[in-house]
Formats: C-alpha cells, sequence, structure tokens
C-alpha cells in the first residue's frame, strides 16, 4: 500500500482509500488487483479547428475502470487539469458510487484536457463531436455511456448523442443528462444537488438538528453546487457563503439564493453579491456544514486543521485528500463522502437511460421519489455499517461498495 502523502495523485489517493477498506474487509489479493486496477484506458487526439482556421491539437481520454455491475457510466470533464491519472480517479470513484446506491452500472470517466472557457460554442461543438467520434468505438448504449460532469452539460451530451447517432443509429441512451427534448429525463439537472440535500437532511436528522439552526458555505456555482444552494435554501439552511472560479462572497444574514443566480447570469459571477472571499477561506468559514461543489483535493493537510464547519458533504468528487480526512476525523468532523452524497447526479442518469430504453417518460414526481429511496436507503446502509463497525462514513460507503463489487466479479468469473 503507498504511503499517506499530501502530495499524492487524484488516483492515489482513491486507492489507498481502496486499499484500506480492502484491509478492512479482508479482500483476497487476486480480487484485490482486479478492483484497484482499470479494465481499459484510451487517450484519443482531438485536432480542433480554431474559428480563425488555426488547428490545435487536443488531448482526450475515457477510462473504464470495473463493468462487473453493468455498462461503464460516467461522465466526462473538460478541464486544463483533467489527465489520465484524473480521470481513472474519477472512474474507480464511478464503480464505487453505482454499487453504493444500486443503479445497475460500472464505472467509467472521461476528460478533455482544455480550458473551455477559451472555445467559442462553434468549437465547443466540433471537439465534443471528433471526441465522441474517437471514443465511439468503445461505447455503446450496453457497453459505456456518457454523462455531463464538470463544463460539460444537456448541450454537449446533445451533440455527443448526434455524433453517435450518425454512425449508429438514433440511440438516444448513449449519454445521459441530456435536453429534455432530446430524450432527457425530468430532474436530470437537479439530481445532483437534490441527492446532496437528501442525504445532508438525513444525517442533520441524526444529530439531532435543525435546517433552520445551521450555516452553510459552497464552493462552487455551477450545476452542483447552484442546485444544492437553492434546494438547501428552500429546506431552511441559511446559506452564508459561496463561491465560483472568480472567488467567493459572504453573508452573514443569508443570501436569497434566486438573487444569487440572477446575478451569476447577469455578469457570469456570483462576485459582487456580498462581502468579498477568497476561495480558500471559503472553506475556513466559520459555518455549521461546509459543501465543496468544484474541485478535487482542495481540503489538504495544509488547511484542514483550519476548517471550522462541523460537517463537510463532499458534492464534488474527492475534494479531501487522505491526509486531510484523518486530520478532519481527528477533529470530530463528520464527512458525508462523494461517492454516497454526490450520488444523485448518476442515479437520475440510470433513471434516464431506463426511460431511454423503455421509450417512456417519467413525471419529475416519479423521479424525485424514486432518487429519494435510493439516497436515502444509500444513507441508512452506510450510517448503520459505520455504526456497527465503528468506522467513519467515508469507509463504510467504500466497504458496501467494494462487497457488491467484489461479489459481482466472483460471480461473473473474473477472479
Ligand atoms: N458526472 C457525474 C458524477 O460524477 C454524473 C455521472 C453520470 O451521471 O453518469 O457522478
Amino acid at each position: 500500500m503507498t504511503e499517506l502523502r499530501d502530495d499524492m495523485t487524484p488516483f492515489e489517493a482513491v486507492t489507498w482509500y481502496f486499499h484500506q477498506v480492502a484491509d478492512r474487509i479482508g479482500l483476497d489479493d487476486q480480487t484485490r488487483a482486479v478492483l484497484a486496477s482499470t479494465y481499459r484506458e484510451i487517450r484519443v487526439q482531438i485536432p480542433l479547428r480554431r474559428d480563425n482556421g488555426t488547428v490545435e491539437t487536443l488531448f482526450g481520454y475515457r477510462v473504464q475502470h470495473n463493468g462487473a455491475r453493468g455498462p461503464y457510466k460516467g461522465g466526462v470533464r473538460y478541464h486544463p487539469h483533467a489527465d489520465l491519472d484524473e480521470v481513472r480517479a474519477l472512474a474507480a470513484l464511478m464503480t464505487w458510487k453505482t454499487a453504493l446506491v444500486e443503479v445497475p452500472f460500472g464505472g467509467a470517466k472521461g476528460g478533455i484536457t482544455v480550458d473551455p472557457s477559451h472555445l467559442s460554442a462553434a468549437e465547443l461543438e466540433r471537439m465534443t463531436r471528433r471526441f465522441m467520434a474517437q471514443v465511439s468505438y468503445i461505447v455503446g448504449v450496453n457497453r459505456d455511456i456518457m454523462a455531463p460532469d464538470m463544463n460539460t452539460n444537456a448541450q454537449t451530451m446533445a451533440w455527443m448523442m448526434d455524433a453517435y447517432g450518425q454512425r449508429s443509429g438514433h440511440s438516444p441512451g448513449i449519454v445521459t443528462g441530456k435536453p429534455v427534448a432530446l430524450g432527457g429525463s425530468l430532474g436530470r439537472e437537479a439530481a445532483t444537488g437534490r441527492g446532496v440535500v437528501m442525504v445532508l437532511d438525513e444525517a442533520v436528522r441524526d444529530a439531532g438538528k435543525r435546517p433552520e439552526d445551521l450555516t452553510m458555505a459552497i464552493q462552487g456555482f455551477g450545476n452542483v453546487g447552484s442546485w444544492t444552494a437553492r434546494l438547501a435554501a428552500e429546506q431552511g439552511y441559511k446559506i452564508v457563503a459561496v463561491s465560483d472560479v472568480e472567488g467567493g462572497v459572504h453573508n452573514g444574514g443569508g443570501f436569497d439564493i434566486e438573487k444569487l443566480l440572477a446575478h451569476q447570469r447577469d455578469t457570469g459571477s456570483v462576485v459582487g453579491t456580498g462581502e468579498a472571499l477568497g476561495n480558500d477561506e471559503l472553506l475556513e468559514s466559520d459555518v455549521d456544514i461546509l459543501v465543496p461543489a468544484a474541485l478535487g483535493g482542495v481540503i489538504r493537510e495544509a488547511n484542514a486543521d483550519r476548517i471550522k464547519a462541523r460537517m463537510i458533504v463532499e458534492a464534488a468528487n474527492h475534494p479531501v485528500t487522505p491526509l486531510a480526512d484523518q486530520i478532519l476525523a481527528e477533529k470530530g468532523v463528520t464527512i458525508l463522502p462523494d461517492i454516497l452524497a454526490n450520488a444523485g447526479g448518476v442515479t437520475v442518469s440510470y433513471f434516464e437511460w431506463t426511460q431511454n430504453i423503455q421509450q417512456f417518460q417519467w413525471e419529475e414526481r416519479r423521479v424525485n421519489d424514486e432518487l429519494g429511496k435510493h439516497m436515502r436507503s444509500a444513507y441508512g446502509q452506510v450510517r448503520n455499517y459505520a455504526q456497527a463497525n465503528e468506522t467513519d462514513l467515508r469507509q463504510a460507503a467504500f466497504s458496501i461498495a467494494v462487497d457488491r463489487v467484489a461479489e459481482a466479479a466472483h460471480l461473473r468469473g473474473y477472479v
């Protein structure tokens, strides 16, 4: 097992959590070797013709981590720091996430190393279509299904679906998180944030607290952060700090989320709606609940000790490094881990995929009700496991997930 360091790469960190749990549940070495590594990884070249006629050579990745429980599933991110290692880590997290919330998928992730804020809509479309064409040999409605992630959205999925359909015929189930007009699911856009708040509500109730008495800081105001803010405010939580890539803002009286969203729509950022705050400062806010909903690795050895929140809800993937995780555990901070807290997105992706296969649209109420069943059941299982085995919630979540994937791998005869 790798030694614990704060500069571990994302995949080293996720693998570290895996081995910690594999030790705890006594997983045999052969199964461990299968589950600790990825099934398939591809890197594709994406020559992108810019609007000015020049060609920029970009690189994209798709990593399929484990398919024992069903087709590979996971989003695609466009980010300057997206690389093979990060995509690997995120693919592994998808394997554990889908197992934990009991949706019949494996884990995968994709990414293109690019800063999409520098691209026009036409350039984004060309890049997206080229990426889908390059990876189309390894994806499929029953093979590998993509979805939005950081800096990708319903429009990105529409282009991907169209590009795949040109080759293989109309296949709405090839991507999830599509526009509703193209076979997307009602409730998918809000699903990750809704799942975050559902899990948080359960944890708050278990702690004997009430949302009205709790303050919250949210790092990131993209799809996940903004829906979390909106739905948490509806439940009564007081959102006192939020941030996006431009910076953060603080308002001790609590933000009006609709106003924040309107300001963001008009100016492109939340900055200017309250007292200015740095993104690092936001993490150290004096609040009850901290919701990292942006990048990975933001809570590290260097700042973990300064975190004041008593509860961290990991709306982002891998926002806490393993060393920071230990520091926070010693401080008695409760962490609702990523594979539980942000699993609402892939859960409704599963509902979208089933609707596509059945060619039948569910009402939004049904989507949200079914989402609630999966999220609350997963939360209950994780809490009970943690209590029964005296572990933290992350170890409990990983233990349940690893056990399920190992069982499927054994039944298939992988090991
Ligand atoms: N990108 C999201 C995640 O990290 C959603 C994946 C999906 O819906 O397949 O969970």
